[in-house]
């Protein structure tokens, strides 16, 4: 049976309702163009995210119609960073930020973009996006509808970048791919207003303090580690990541709110193109900022506005396709490429941690080190 989506016809069609993707739909649907998103899961669900998001962010959500202080968010304003033996740093960040759950976020502004117009097919995962010359026909096995210009915001890794042969999918391991995202919801006594970033080897964790009583940790690591603990997640954690005294702590003392983690695999921080086969691409999808940086998600919601900008433009006559796909991948370097080199940087450092420690050790005599990367991994407000 396909629904009613089938043979519909839709200025813009989009493949992923994560931040970017429901970003985009909002502000779109709101410029009076006929929006359709596909998102696989149903909302609310959680996924492997650290929930911080910078304030660089505050003022776009609420013009989107979602107050961050409505939703019950924490603020944090200070950054601690553990080496791998335990020795601290602690530093306030810039522009600070606050933590929400993406079970929250996420089906918040689902809700909204399904208030604002945009037709939100849930656990409808795409298979397919076409380029007919003219108009592009996407295709989920139970819906199909074509569409004047598609967006792919399936996030760090999807069935399409298999299917599309997107190099990053296919690259040997490296320094910058092979990586395992997880996360818990915890309880415990912690710090509210704190980030926290402990290192250990091959990786490192962040606690930060997300609505009501819930803190989130989530770490980042290769999947050697793993493979070392025979899969075993929770040896994993006792013994790799224990090896840090606040990790250890952590672990004894966090409560658990899931029996399980959420779990991802092959994260990639390779190079990606931000236009694929006259798509494009939003959000971790056109390339991925470690999460060491905390920037993801505001990147991703930036990015849906860049996005919409040239769309609307497209969508309005005023400019050619051409001219809307080159522009967006101008406006997307100018923003995001120095952000991910550093990014890039920084990530490289972890199979290191003789240079990381030294690296913190300049950080504690000469603070505004810190800042200043912490900045040059940032955007300003947007
Ligand atoms: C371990 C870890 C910690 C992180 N911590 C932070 C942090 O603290 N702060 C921060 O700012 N960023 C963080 N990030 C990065 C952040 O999570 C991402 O940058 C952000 O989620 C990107 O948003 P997105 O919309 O591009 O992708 P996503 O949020 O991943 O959304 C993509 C969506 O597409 C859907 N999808 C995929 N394929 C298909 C398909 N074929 N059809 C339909 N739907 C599809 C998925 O189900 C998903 O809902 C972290 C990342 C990791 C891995």
């Amino acid at each position: 049976m396909f629904s009613q989506a089938m043979n519909d016809q839709y200025d813009i069609g989009i493949a992923g309702g994560g931040l970017a993707g429901l970003a985009l739909s909002i502000q779109l649907a709101r410029m009076g163009h006929a929006v359709v998103l596909f998102e696989k899961e149903e909302y609310p669900f959680h996924r492997v995210c650290g929930e911080y998001i910078s304030n660089e962010s505050r003022g776009f959500l609420t013009e989107l119609g979602l107050d961050p202080d409505s939703l019950g968010v924490s603020s944090i304003s200070t950054l601690q960073l553990s080496d791998k033996n335990g020795k601290l740093l602690q530093q306030e960040l810039p522009l600070g930020g606050f933590g929400i759950s993406r079970y929250k976020l996420d089906a918040q502004l689902a809700k909204l973009a399904k208030e604002t117009g945009v037709s939100l097919f849930e656990k409808s995962k795409v298979n397919d996006i076409v380029f007919t010359g003219n108009e592009f026909v996407i295709d989920t096995g139970k819906e199909r509808c074509t569409v004047k210009i598609a967006v792919s915001s399936f996030g760090k890794r999807s069935n399409l970048d298999i299917k599309w042969k997107r190099p990053f999918a296919s690259a040997k391991s490296n320094k910058l791919n092979n990586y395992i995202g997880v996360k818990y919801h915890i309880q415990g006594d912690f710090p509210k207003n704190i980030i926290s970033l402990h290192l250990f080897n091959n990786g490192y964790c962040g606690l930060a303090k997300v609505e009501g009583d819930i803190y989130n940790l989530c770490y980042l690591t290769t999947a050697d580690n793993l493979q070392q603990c025979g899969g075993d997640i929770g040896k994993m954690e006792s013994t790799i990541l224990s090896r840090n005294p606040h990790l250890k702590q952590l672990f004894e003392q966090g409560r658990k709110c899931d029996e399980k983690p959420v779990t991802i695999s092959q994260i990639s921080f390779d190079k990606k193109q931000q236009v694929e086969n006259h798509i494009l691409m939003v959000g971790d999808a056109a390339g991925m900022i470690t999460p060491l940086c905390g920037n993801g998600m505001s990147m991703a919601l930036h990015a849906s506005k860049l996005a919409a900008t040239e769309i609307h433009q497209f969508l309005s006559g005023s400019i050619s396709r051409e001219v809307t796909e080159r522009n967006y991948r101008l406006a997307w370097d100018k923003q995001f490429a120095a952000r991910l080199r550093m990014g890039r940087r920084i990530q490289s450092l972890f199979g290191n941690q003789r240079v990381l420690s030294a690296l913190m050790n300049i950080g504690r005599r000469l603070p505004f080190i810190i800042s200043y990367l912490v900045k040059k991994t940032h955007g300003k407000p947007f």
